[in-house]
C-alpha cells in the first residue's frame, strides 16, 4: 500500500516538473516570438524612416515603441562600418554591451533569459544586415558588402508578468491534482480497508501455523460477506486440522512410543508418526513370515545398524530359564561378552554410562556406553548394548530409544511365538532328564547326516555308552538317585564333546554319541576321557554318602565299519557288549572278529524306538 501512495507521489512529482519546466519553455518561446516580431517592425520603421531622411519621425518612432507595455529598454547600435561612414548619429548609437558587439561581429542574433524570484527579463539582439535584395538596396547607400552586419537593435523586455501567471496556473494545476490523488487514495482507502484488515488477519494466522501453532482464528468481524465466509471456511479448516492431529497423536501415542521431534510444528510430527508406524507394521508383517526368531533378530539388527544409523552395538539374549546369553546380533570388532555383574541386567533397567562414575562394574572397554534390557517373556530379556569414543553420539541416540523400543515392541510377540515354537520342536526331540536328543530325533538326524557324510566323505565315530550295574543303584538308592547318576553322565558328555558332535540319550541308561570328523587316536582319547571324568563323578546317594559309577563304550566308524549307520550302531553296540563281557568299565573298538557268522551277513535297520 505505501508503495503504490509512495509511487503516485513520485508520478505527481514529475508531472509537475514536466509541467513546470513546459511552461517555463512556453513563456520563453512566446516572449521569443515577440520580441522577432518587434524586431522586424522596428528593422521596417527604422529604414523606411531612413530613406524618408526624416531623423525626428525616426526618435518619434523610437520612444513609442519604448512606450510599449513590457519594453522596458530598446536602443539601436551601429556596426563600426556605418560609424565610418555616417558617423555614429544623434544618439550616439554605438555598441553599448559586449552583447552588441558580438551580435555585430558574428551577425547572429542573440537572446538571454535572466530571472529571479521577482523579475523574468528577455534581451534580445538581432543584426541588421546589407542586401542588394530588398527595396531598397542596402548597397546603394551603404559602403558595404552583401550580408555584412551593418548595426544591432537590442531590446530588452519584461516578462515577469507572463512569467507570474504561468506559476500561479501551474499552482492551479498542482492543488486540484492534490485534492484528487486525496479523494481517490481516501475511496481506495475506504473501499478496501476490510479486505486488508481480513488480510493482515490471515497473515497474521497462517504466520503462526507455519510455524506449527494452529490455535489462531482469522478475524473476519470487520469485513464484508464475501469476506465473512473467507474467514469461516479458513477456521473451520484449521478447527478440524487442529483437532484431528491431537486425536491423531493421542490415539497413536495410547500405544506407540513417540518423541515430538519438531517440536513445533503438529502436523510434522503428525507425518513422521504416521512414516513410522507405517515402517513398523511393514516391519512386523515382514517377520511374522521369518522362519525362526534369529532371522528376527537379524532384521532387528539391520533395522538398528541401517535404518537408525546405529554404529557399534551389540543384541544379545538371555534365558533365564537355561541360564544361557546367546549374541543375536553384533556390529562390535571386539564382541561384548556379559558377566553376572552386569549392572542392566541384575536391575532391569536402562544403564547409561554419564549416569554415574563406572556405572556398571561388567564394563571395561568403553567409556560411552549404554546397555537397555527389553523384556521379551518371562524368561527371556533382550539386551541392547551401544558403545561409541564419542558422547554426542550417545546423547543422539538417546533421543532415538523410544522409536527403538517400538519396533522391539513389535517384534516381542513374534519372538515370544518363535520361542515357544522353538521350545516346543527341542521338547518334542530332546529328552527331558537329560537335555540331550531322543530317540525319536536319532532317525531324522541319521537320515540327514548320513547322505552328507556320504557326500563331504566325512564319518562319524559312534560311541554306544552304558553304565556298569546301573540296576544296583536304582536298587539300592531308588529311582531318584538312578535319575542324578543319568544326569551326571549327561553333562559329562556334553562337556566332553564338541558342537559339531551330537549325544542322544538312547535308552534308559544307555547313551549315544556321534563324534564328527574325529581321527581314531582321537575317538579312543575322547572316550576315556568320558569314562574316567565319570568314574570320577560324585553321586549323592540316599543315605546322603556319595558314591561312584563306571560305565563302558563300544565304538566303530562310519564309513570305516560299515556303509550304513544303523549298521555301524550295531558294531558299536557288539563292541559294548565285548566291553561289559571282557570287565566292565572300559572302552572296545569293534572289530569284525566280535560277529558270528549270522551277524556278519545280517542287515541292521533302525533299531524300534523306546523313547
Ligand atoms: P550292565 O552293567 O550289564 O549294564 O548292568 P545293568 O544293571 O546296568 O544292566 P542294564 O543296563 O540292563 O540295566 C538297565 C537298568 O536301568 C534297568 C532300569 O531299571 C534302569 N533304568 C532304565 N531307565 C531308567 C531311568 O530313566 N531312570 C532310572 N533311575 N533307571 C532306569
Ligand atoms: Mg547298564
Ligand atoms: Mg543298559
Amino acid at each position: 500500500m505505501l508503495v503504490s501512495i509512495g509511487g503516485i507521489f513520485v508520478a505527481f512529482i514529475v508531472l509537475y516538473a514536466i509541467a513546470a519546466t513546459s511552461f517555463r519553455a512556453l513563456t520563453t518561446s512566446a516572449s521569443t516570438d515577440k520580441a522577432v516580431i518587434a524586431s522586424q517592425l522596428i528593422k521596417d520603421g527604422l529604414t523606411s524612416h531612413m530613406v524618408s531622411g526624416s531623423a525626428q519621425g525616426r526618435e518619434f518612432f523610437l520612444r513609442n515603441i519604448i512606450n510599449t507595455k513590457n519594453i522596458e529598454q530598446l536602443w539601436v547600435a551601429r556596426a563600426p562600418s556605418l560609424i565610418e561612414q555616417y558617423g555614429p548619429g544623434f544618439n550616439n548609437e554605438i555598441p553599448k554591451d559586449d552583447i552588441d558587439t558580438q551580435v555585430i561581429q558574428s551577425g547572429e542574433p542573440y537572446h538571454l533569459l535572466s530571472e529571479n524570484i521577482s523579475h523574468a527579463k528577455l534581451r534580445f539582439t538581432v543584426p541588421y544586415k546589407a542586401s542588394t535584395q530588398g527595396n531598397p538596396n542596402c548597397l546603394a547607400c551603404h559602403n558595404a558588402n552583401e550580408g555584412e552586419t551593418l548595426g544591432v537593435v537590442s531590446m530588452v523586455f519584461d516578462i515577469t508578468q507572463a512569467r507570474n501567471e504561468s506559476v500561479l496556473i501551474l499552482f492551479y494545476i498542482m492543488g486540484i491534482s492534490v485534492l484528487v490523488m486525496v479523494a481517490v487514495l481516501w475511496s481506495i482507502h475506504y473501499t478496501f480497508r476490510p479486505f486488508m484488515s481480513l488480510f493482515d488477519s490471515i497473515t497474521n494466522v497462517m504466520k503462526y501455523a507455519q510455524r506449527g501453532d494452529y490455535s489462531r482464528r482469522v478475524d473476519g468481524s470487520n469485513t464484508h460477506s464475501d469476506g465473512r465466509q473467507v474467514a469461516l471456511w479458513i477456521n473451520n479448516f484449521l478447527d478440524k486440522l487442529e483437532t484431528s492431529l491431537q486425536h491423531i497423536q493421542k490415539s497413536a501415542k495410547d500405544f506407540f512410543l513417540f518423541e515430538n521431534h519438531s517440536n513445533a510444528d503438529p502436523l510434522l510430527d503428525t507425518k513422521s508418526l504416521v512414516e513410522q508406524m507405517a515402517d513398523i507394521y511393514r516391519f512386523k508383517k515382514t517377520i511374522e513370515f521369518d522362519e525362526d526368531k534369529v532371522q528376527v533378530y537379524a532384521r532387528l539388527g539391520t533395522i538398528l545398524e541401517h535404518y537408525f544409523g546405529v554404529q557399534e552395538f551389540q543384541l544379545m539374549e538371555t534365558n533365564a530359564q537355561t541360564n544361557t546369553t546367546t549374541q543375536v546380533y553384533s556390529c562390535l570388532s571386539t564382541p561384548h561378552t556379559l558377566d553376572t555383574h552386569c549392572r542392566a541386567l541384575r536391575t532391569k533397567q536402562p544403564v547409561f554410562s554419564d549416569q554415574f562414575e563406572r556405572i556398571c562394574p561388567a564394563e571395561h572397554t568403553c567409556e560411552h556406553y549404554l546397555c537397555i534390557p527389553y523384556t521379551i517373556s518371562d524368561d527371556v530379556e533382550l539386551l541392547l548394548y551401544v558403545a561409541s569414543s564419542k558422547p554426542e553420539i550417545m546423547e543422539s541416540i538417546k533421543t532415538i530409544l523410544p522409536q527403538i523400543e517400538n519396533f522391539i515392541d513389535a517384534a516381542r510377540p513374534e519372538l515370544v511365538s518363535k520361542n515357544l515354537t522353538e521350545i516346543l520342536r527341542l521338547s518334542s526331540t530332546t529328552d527331558q532328564l537329560t537335555g540331550l536328543y531322543n530317540r525319536k530325533f536319532l532317525d531324522d538326524f541319521i537320515e540327514k547326516s548320513s547322505a552328507q557324510a556320504m557326500r563331504s566323505h566325512f564319518g562319524y565315530a559312534i560311541l554306544m555308552l552304558d553304565i556298569d550295574f546301573f540296576k544296583a543303584v536304582n536298587d539300592k538308592h531308588g529311582h531318584d538317585v538312578g535319575d542324578k547318576a543319568i544326569q551326571a553322565l549327561s553333562h559329562v558328555i556334553k562337556s566332553s564333546i564338541r558342537e559339531s558332535d551330537v549325544a542322544f540319550r538312547y535308552g534308559g541308561e544307555e547313551f549315544l554319541i556321534l563324534l564328527y570328523n574325529c581321527e581314531v587316536t582321537k575317538v579312543d582319547e575322547i572316550a576315556n576321557t568320558i569314562r574316567t571324568t565319570f568314574a570320577k563323578q560324585a553321586i549323592q546317594g540316599s543315605s546322603g554318602k556319595s558314591f561312584t559309577k563306571t560305565l563302558s563304550i563300544g565304538y566303530a566308524l562310519f564309513p570305516h565299519d560299515a556303509e550304513t549307520i544303523w549298521r555301524c550302531i550295531k558294531f558299536a553296540d557288539v563292541a559294548l557288549y565285548q566291553a561289559k563281557e571282557t570287565g566292565r568299565n572300559k572302552v572296545v573298538r569293534f572289530h569284525l572278529s566280535m560277529l558270528g557268522e549270522g551277524e556278519l551277513n545280517a542287515t541292521y535297520n533302525p533299531a524300534p524306538k523306546n523313547g
